[in-house]
């Protein structure tokens, strides 16, 4: 048998004759700028390794041209889906292939067969989705099911929470169509329907069977017996040593032997999956447990209940849950008393008697077990719903420890047989006791694979105690006979423990399958076979020596610049944790590469990635790009160059990572921070900087309208507008109005300051463009018997008769110094209203929201924060009324019966989206309606940008025009934000054109007529 070489590879000599080979080989991306292979550079481990080049394929013809130069050059391949793996799978000095963006079809589906073909980059979630119609499932339901490619899971043999009933991969891929480094193609599927006419797959397969029949006894003795083993190659597909068979009859299928191999034996270039019919009901019981041990204790018992879940939830996640006002009502509503640790007992059945008897017989178990009265029986699904994404919410809370301590993912999957769960977890706490640490525990109690996560510093002892929790972990790991990685497979972390997993014999066996494969060493070098030690710093994404560039920032981010006491999780003073970039890279660097954002389905997050599909537009890419810029890993003052512009150019600030992100990544505004700093290297563009500063000239404006809206009514003016400033010709921009809210001929009278209730900070947009909504505002808040005063400027202030602003437009720009003079003005003009107890009421939500967001970074002190606690969105505070028992409103029905809202993203952002909802259900008979979508894609000035145009209107098309444009004529279109707004008007000129509403004009509108 042929031995493979180690692969001398020299990056920079092979990079460049490799990129422009590829580039006139193949019709996809290639990408080997610096800032894009930093950005391929790391996953969701803990490792950093700089890719030779990046590959995004349109087509399968594309990597098979790649594989051919690689070869011819000797280059290394790395196939990549999400990048979520946790064990540094996807990193190495490699051309990666990018699959996500082109290679996501669904290519056949047998109904009847219950089977699926999908390309490797199909997301699974989105697979899913497919399905549904059909009363199917793809069961394998990892945690990251929203980003994770089958693809990817098959590498990684990816098992779900419900694995108990379904497996893992291994269990449901039934063929895999793949592409060999040596450019042979081939299905690998059941062995008697392998392609033995072509001689080189005739001796791969005859060479990987004289190694089963070989190592049969070896396999025997070495490959643990749990269902939840993914570590090394699936050497027992010949004889499975796997609790639950890979196939029925016990045939070999050697499809099952790519399950799992992380890329480094063959391209995946199509998958056959099984599927399974979507459980038509199921039951949740929650056992309250008095001790994390005692609830392990039974964790045996209650798999004899086949039951198709048991996850545990510990003490600390279910304290985290209770101090998060969005979940404490669904986790107390789990509780019984204070409980040590809760499990979670999925039951699932085709008839809706079954999985209510199985629940019975979990309460009468528990009984038998001496608990009586201990389980919560929860069989309406929305409870059930809500407590899953609690016990998904916990890990993210987790995961967003500040400071350089981090919980780091190493040991973190574990599999131990039940009867010594107990054991085990109570060993490992006092292990991680001893080395100053602790751990929270999650996860998959019913297959014996716990998660949990110490919490060590990579960049300073880290490395030592990671070694040494993981040799105490594996001596108890070999004692119970259990597999030291039963969920997230090798990669960098845990490559080194496969000879210890296995033995000496099945490693080599394992190196014996790796080369009949992959003779030239290709693919995905260094993972199972061959690899480095799981401590090598040299590898670290923090490496010894990393260092971040002092930095004079415009916002405050001291409140990230603290570190942690890993055994206690307090948190050292803000501003204390070393940072000298002042917290800002510390901010940052709380990306932990998990790609949430790269998710499609629900929320906000991640607008421009949705649109793109590209990684540098997704938060991850952006975060990964201010990263490397920081540490000087792109080069001398990358912060302010180009790459990390072109990097944040199409990031809508829409906030939607503030809050869905589970590190609370806020890259909004991480972006005003980075354009402060490139405009003071750089200079604004006149066109950003006249944007910028609408506020100042807009009184003039307002006083000529005519005149500002010529761009608009005037022949030729708006292609003069493109080819000079850059608006897109395509825009109608928002007209100017003489009757502007205030000082214009529609000036409202109000209130007096002394005796107002509300405080209505009306904003430029609103002032300006659609004075009606201020008016509106004032109708109804006068109509709920509410005194109002419309806030202006204090006396004393420079600019006295210019309307306050709360400086968004100059934040867009980066423009913060200006930003915070409007702030102070704000401040200055309001706080005295607050002191009174007066509420401050605002319309626009990225102008009032601002005063609870960015004010408070300004450096603004203990006035802004009081400022920021009385600062309300009118519905906000309609409902806050509402709910205190103090509204009045008297509402009459309207002739249209249902409305459609599209909240502001930074509703969403800020929980300001229900209120909405809430105060329009105030109108007798309207029903209200959600629109499911992400950003409207015209986001401030965004949309108005030629450069920007196409992706802003790819961005509403995605979710929220669909749903406008089939909402019934008679429903009204209910948006707050301007440029939602303005959006919807924009897309839907013509015959089907639909004009939204603010929230408030609707209310108006159902006010008695006097
Ligand atoms: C917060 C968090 C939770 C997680 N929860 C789970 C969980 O519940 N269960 C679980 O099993 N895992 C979990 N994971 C790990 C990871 O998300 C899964 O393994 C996931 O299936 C990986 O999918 P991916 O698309 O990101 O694959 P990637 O990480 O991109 O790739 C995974 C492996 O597959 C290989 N690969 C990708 N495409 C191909 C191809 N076309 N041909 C050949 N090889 C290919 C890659 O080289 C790599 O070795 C979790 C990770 C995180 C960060
Ligand atoms: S930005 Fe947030 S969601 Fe995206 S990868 Fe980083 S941590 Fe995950
Ligand atoms: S602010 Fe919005 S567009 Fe920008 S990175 Fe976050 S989710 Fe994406």
């Amino acid at each position: 048998m042929a031995v493979a070489k180690p692969l001398v590879f020299h990056p920079h000599r092979s990079g460049g004759d490799l990129a422009s080979r590829l580039s006139r080989a193949v019709a996809g991306d290639v990408l080997f700028d610096a800032a894009s292979r930093g950005r391929y550079a790391t996953d969701a481990s803990i490792y950093q390794v700089e890719p030779v080049g990046v590959l995004v394929p349109k087509c399968v013809d594309d990597v098979r041209a790649a594989i051919a130069i690689c070869r011819e050059l000797r280059v290394p391949v790395l196939a990549r889906g999400a990048g979520s793996s946790q064990c540094g799978q996807t990193v190495g000095a490699a051309l990666v292939i990018d699959t996500t963006k082109h290679l996501d079809r669904i290519t056949g589906f047998d109904r009847e067969a219950l089977t699926v073909r999908v390309e490797p980059g199909v997301v699974l979630d989105q697979l899913n989705a497919w399905l549904k119609p059909h009363g199917l499932w793809f069961p394998v339901d990892v945690s990251t099911s929203a980003q994770a490619t089958l693809g990817g899971m098959a590498g990684n043999n990816s098992c779900g929470s419900r694995s108990i009933a379904y497996g893992n991969m291994v269990h449901n891929v039934l063929a895999v169509d793949a592409l060999l480094s040596d450019g042979t193609e081939a299905r690998f599927g059941p062995e008697r329907e392998m392609d033995r006419g072509n001689a080189r797959l005739a001796a791969l397969v005859g060479g990987l069977g004289a190694i089963g029949d070989r190592e049969q006894d070896e396999i025997e003795r070495q490959v643990p017996k749990v269902l939840r083993r993914v570590g090394g190659y699936n050497i027992d597909v010949c004889c499975a040593q796997s609790e639950r068979p890979y196939t029925a009859d016990g045939s070999v299928n050697y499809a099952h032997l790519l399950v799992g191999s992380e890329g480094t034996l063959a391209w995946t270039r199509e998958l056959t999956l099984r599927l399974a019919p979507l459980p038509s009901h199921r039951t949740l019981g929650v056992v309250n447990f008095p001790t994390l041990y005692r609830a392990m204790e039974c964790a045996r018992h209650l798999v004899g209940l086949r039951p198709s879940a048991v996850e545990l939830v510990d003490r600390t996640m279910i304290d985290l849950a209770r101090g998060n006002p969005a979940f404490r009502a669904v986790i107390e509503r789990a509780l019984i008393g204070e409980p040590d640790a809760i499990l979670l007992v999925e039951f699932i059945g085709e008839t809706e008697d079954e999985p209510v008897r199985r629940l019975r017989d979990l309460v009468h178990l528990m009984g038998e077990l001496g608990l009586p009265g201990s389980v919560v029986e929860m069989t309406d699904a929305p409870a059930q719903r809500a407590l899953w994404e609690v016990r998904k919410a916990g890990l993210n809370i987790m995961m967003s420890l500040k400071g350089d301590g981090k919980p780091v993912s190493f040991i973190e999957d574990c599999a131990v047989p039940l009867e010594h769960l107990a054991d085990y977890v109570d060993r490992l706490t006092q292990v991680f006791a001893r080395h100053g640490t602790r751990g929270t525990w999650y996860a998959h109690a019913s297959v014996g694979t716990l998660h949990v996560r110490p919490i060590l510093d990579m960049r300073r002892d880290g490395a030592v105690k990671m070694r040494a929790i993981a040799e105490e972990a594996s001596a108890m790991v070999r004692e119970y006979k259990g597999a030291f990685s039963g969920e997230h497979g090798d990669g960098l972390v845990r490559s080194e423990w496969v000879g210890w997993q296995f033995g000496p014999r099945l490693a080599r066996a394992f190196e014996e399958i790796k080369d009949l494969f992959d003779p030239a060493g290709l693919m995905n070098p260094g993972k199972i076979v061959r690899g480095t030690k799981m401590d090598d710093a040299s590898l670290f994404r923090f490496r010894p020596g990393y260092r971040t560039q002092p930095l004079a920032t415009a916002f405050d981010w001291s409140a990230w610049n603290v570190q942690s006491d890993a055994a206690t999780g307090a948190l050292t003073p803000p501003g204390t944790g070393g940072d000298p970039a002042g917290g800002f890279a510390k901010a940052v660097e709380m990306c932990n590469n998990n790609g949430h954002c790269r998710k499609f389905d629900a929320g906000t997050m991640c607008p421009s990635y949705r649109a793109t599909r590209d990684e540098q537009h997704s938060t991850r890419g952006r975060a990964n790009t201010l990263r490397l810029a920081l540490s000087g890993e792109l080069g001398a003052d990358a912060f302010t160059s180009d790459a990390v512009r072109e990097a944040l150019d199409l990031c809508v600030s829409c906030k939607g990572c503030r809050r869905e992100c589970p590190t609370g990544v806020d890259m909004a505004k991480m972006k005003i921070e980075a354009l402060y700093h490139r405009q003071r290297a750089h200079g604004l563009r006149f066109r950003d900087r006249l944007i910028a500063h609408l506020p100042r000239w807009a009184p003039w404006a307002a006083r000529l309208p005519w005149l500002a809206n010529l761009r608009n009514t005037l022949p030729g003016a708006a292609r003069l507008g493109e080819a000079l400033l850059g608006f897109s010709a395509q825009r109608s921009l928002p007209a100017w109005r003489r009757d502007t809210f205030q000082g214009g001929a529609g000036a409202a009278r109000d209130a007096d300051a002394a005796n107002a209730d509300v405080v209505l900070f009306v904003d430029t947009f609103t002032n300006y463009f659609e004075p009606e909504n201020a008016r509106a505002a004032m109708a109804v808040l006068r109509a709920a018997g509410r005194r109002v005063h419309v806030a202006r400027a204090v006396e004393g202030d420079a600019e006295p008769a210019r309307p306050l602003c709360c400086g968004r437009t100059f934040l867009a720009a980066g423009l913060v110094d200006e930003a915070k003079h409007e702030a102070r003005r704000v401040v200055a003009a309001l706080s005295p209203h607050v002191e009174r107890g007066a509420t401050i009421v605002g319309l626009e939500p990225s102008c009032l929201l601002s005063l609870r967001d960015e004010f408070l970074v300004m450096g603004l002190g203990e006035a802004a924060q009081r400022l920021a606690e009385h600062a309300l969105l009118v519905e906000e505070y309609l409902v806050r009324e509402q709910r205190a028992g103090r509204l009045d409103l008297p509402l009459a029905a309207l002739s249209q019966k249902r409305a459609l809202v599209h909240p502001h993203c930074h509703q969403k952002a800020f929980d300001a989206a229900a209120p909405v909802r809430e105060a329009l259900s105030l109108v007798p008979d309207l029903e209200v309606e959600m629109v499911e979508a992400s950003c409207c894609g015209m986001a401030g000035s965004f949309g108005y940008d030629a450069a920007h145009h196409d992706v802003s209107v790819k961005m509403a098309e995605l979710a929220l025009l669909p749903q406008v444009r089939a909402a019934h004529p008679d429903t009204l279109i209910v948006a707050d934000g301007t440029s939602c707004r303005h959006q919807i008007a924009d897309l839907t000129r013509g015959s089907g054109r639909r004009e939204a509403l603010h929230a408030i004009r609707v209310l108006e509108r159902a006010l008695p007529k006097s």
